[in-house]
């Protein structure tokens, strides 16, 4: 706009996975506006969160001085948004004292109880930089594989799937490409409030001629758009595209010479669908089949058709199965490895490719290099000089459950330190999960509000904002891109990556990234290295002259490779596998007790775990409460009315909000976001978990609802 500001700061948006470029607008040292950068994931294009969810970083909240628990007090979860009673708690230490008991309480349990004591919990919201040394810290200074992040909660099943059947977990198209494709399907995900930009690209493409199919149990903003909408019950996920499956091969459609060529294992998956005719499936997954036909049709037949999907699939004990079917889809229809084809999960956080990518997960070294492999543990003990783990470590869901180990059990998990993520509102079962940090001898939380987290800390350490730091983040389209600095930190709050290095240090370990914004190029540079060819091409100096690049690159004067697959697959024999699925249903059902659905999600406002977005002026203002959504069949029959308030309870817990009327919610299901900390949504959900990913099952739980 036409304000005054003192500088003009580039940077990348700091919520979703699209990866909008920002230019932040300084004034007195304070962010007064957010404008969009022409990048090449957004084109000067902005949602609501990018554009006004900045003022956080300005909020009273923020925690300026390191804390340290005053002792006896007990950890519980009700006081903590009122900061005058923080004080109570937690009383104020200097850097040195709150590091030295941060690490000293760490290393304490690691050298009595041995390293699988310890296990620490990174974010997808830090910077590569941050991501790497979290988890390198993790790996040779607590002695273990125990480090997670909340890609276990997001995509785990979907990179499962996508490592077993085309060997890489990333995209294989970008969002952008909708524009080249003749149909796309939509499944599982409503990009409109979770990718805002990306929707527009759809949205664009549909104006253009493209196809949308939309396939959700909720019909959302995307729906209007839709070619077709495939409504399909709750959990049917596996019936729905099996039966897609099958027409195209039942019907002839099938790409014989891409699944001669370039796949194997086809006729284990066209035995695995035989009994998947969509007239057999309309009844399990409640959409037509003849519409299952047209739409299987349309999809087989597209010069270019592309896959794009979200939570919806990967939320589920079956999410590993469900996005096994996507990847059958486009491999028996020949659509993938082409412009206008392929799979591409949605990426949550901003960073959640690029954490996994550095390793922050508890089976792979930095770039999907497996932890139990001697070859590549080999290269990492001569590249870090220390023997690793070769056991791969404990995910988020477990780790909890390890905590609440009894004392006999060898692997009983005592201390955690627990950077920028917030598992006391974003697990499944609250209660069992709060129960667990509680528990734990030693809790460090690195972060910058007191959160849920935070509030059972033993040490909390204030650190840095999005926009006070500089370091590299990877959106769902492989871009590279680089944020800098644009405002200092409050009071005595310290980068991240300065503070791992500082525990770092106090562990034992002899680390030196010399360099501006705590060394974070030199941190860059070393994890370059240990990713072994992917980001070859991608060298700091490169991305401060460029600001964004896709990967794979593997030459400085490699463009990057928006389009990967096209003529062989990075898995052992070059090709696509194939696997086939069956159908399970959900870890608990609705019965008479506890008659609806309950599918968690997001909402445009709100990000996550609400801890910045509910801090943001305009953000608070336009979604200030809590609701649950039900179509109005479903309030009617129930005696309730929108805006009244009601009471949601499932066997693990319950809350009480604002209910909402949403006729794009299905027949017996109620929809909640899980940002909201006075009805934490996740108080409901359910901890099963998806055998292969290890997801908990966020979109299926049986809850009832009462005035
Ligand atoms: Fe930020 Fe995502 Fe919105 Fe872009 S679409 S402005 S990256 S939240």
């Amino acid at each position: 706009g036409s304000q005054q500001v003192d500088r003009e700061v580039p940077s990348v948006c700091p919520f979703c996975g699209v990866g909008c470029q920002i230019t932040y607008k300084v004034r007195d040292e304070k962010i007064v506006a957010v404008d969009g950068r022409d990048g090449p994931a957004n084109h000067s294009r902005l949602c609501v969160k990018g554009r006004f969810g900045f003022d956080y970083a300005h909020h009273p909240h923020r925690l300026t001085v390191p804390l340290v628990r005053k002792p006896g007090v007990p950890k519980d979860t009700d006081v903590l948004r009122n900061p005058a009673l923080w004080s109570e708690v937690f009383r104020e230490a200097t850097w040195d004292e709150a590091l030295d008991l941060a690490a000293g309480g760490l290393k304490a349990l690691r050298d009595q109880h041995g390293p699988r004591s310890l296990a620490g919990f990174g974010s997808a919201k830090g910077t590569n930089e941050e991501a790497y040394l979290f988890q390198k810290l993790v790996r040779t200074g607590f002695g273990s594989n125990n480090v997670d992040h909340c890609t276990r909660l997001c995509h785990a099943s979907s990179v499962a799937a996508l490592l077993e059947g085309v060997g890489s977990g990333a995209v294989s198209n970008q969002v952008a490409d909708v524009a080249q494709a003749e149909l796309i399907l939509v499944i599982g995900s409503n990009p409109t409030a979770n990718h805002p930009v990306a929707a527009t690209w759809m949205k664009n493409a549909a104006q253009a001629g493209t196809k949308i199919v939309l396939a959700d149990p909720r019909v959302t903003d995307i729906g209007r758009h839709a070619w077709r909408t495939l409504q399909f019950r709750p959990d049917t996920d596996v019936a729905l595209l099996n039966a897609l499956i099958h027409t195209i091969i039942d019907e002839g459609l099938a790409d014989r010479a891409f699944i001669e060529a370039r796949t194997s294992h086809f006729e284990e998956l066209r035995a695995g669908v035989a009994a998947f005719s969509p007239e057999a499936m309309e009844a399990v997954c409640g959409v037509p089949a003849a519409t299952l036909r047209e739409v299987a049709r349309a999809f087989a037949t597209a010069r270019a058709a592309m896959i794009l999907w979200g939570m919806g699939i990967s939320q589920h004990v079956h999410g590993t199965d469900n996005a096994r079917c996507l990847i059958a889809l486009c491999a028996v229809a020949g659509q993938i490895g082409k412009p206008g084809s392929g799979l591409h999960p949605l990426r949550g956080q901003n960073n959640v490719q690029g954490a996994s990518d550095a390793g922050l997960i508890p089976m792979m070294l930095p770039n999907y290099q497996r932890v139990d492999d001697p070859a590549v543990r080999a290269w990492f003990e001569r590249f870090w000089g220390t023997p690793l783990d070769p056991q791969p470590g404990y995910t988020v869901v477990e780790i909890m459950d390890k905590a609440l180990a009894p004392e006999s059990d060898p692997h009983k998990v005592r201390g955690m330190y627990v950077e920028g993520e917030n598992p006391a509102m974003s697990d499944p079962d609250l209660n069992h999960a709060r129960e667990a940090l509680a528990g734990l001898s030693h809790l460090v939380v690195q972060d910058i509000f007191m959160t849920e987290t935070a509030w059972m800390a033993d040490v909390v350490l204030p650190a840095t904002a999005w926009p006070e730091k500089t370091g590299t983040v990877t959106n769902t389209d492989r871009m590279v891109q680089l944020g800098r600095q644009a405002i200092e930190p409050p009071g005595q709050a310290r980068p991240d990556l300065w503070l791992i290095q500082q525990i770092a240090a106090r562990m034992g370990l002899a680390w030196h990234y010399p360099g501006p914004d705590a060394g974070v190029a030199a941190v860059y540079e070393e994890m370059r290295q240990a990713m072994h060819g992917a980001i070859a091409g991608i060298s700091w100096e490169r991305l401060e002259r460029e600001g964004s690049v896709t990967y794979p690159c593997l030459s400085e004067d490699d463009p990057g490779q928006p389009i990967v697959f096209t003529d062989s697959f990075p898995t052992a024999d070059g090709r696509l596998r194939l696997v086939p699925t069956q159908l399970l249903t959900a870890a608990e059902r609705p019965d008479p007790e506890y008659p609806l659905v309950l599918i968690t999600g997001r909402q445009l406002e709100h990000w996550h775990t609400g801890s910045m977005t509910r801090r943001s002026a305009v953000l608070d203002a336009i979604e200030p409460v809590a609701t649950a959504s039900l179509n109005g069949r479903e309030l009617e029959r129930r005696g309730l009315v929108a805006g009244q308030m009601a009471t949601l309870q499932s066997r693990r817990g319950e809350v009480r909000c604002h209910l909402r009327r949403d006729d794009g919610t299905p027949d017996g299901a109620v929809f909640m976001p899980f940002a909201y900390q006075e009805a934490a949504a996740n108080l409901l959900t359910n901890p099963a978990l998806d055998p292969f990913g290890k997801i908990p099952e966020f979109k299926y739980c049986a809850v009832k609802v009462s005035p």
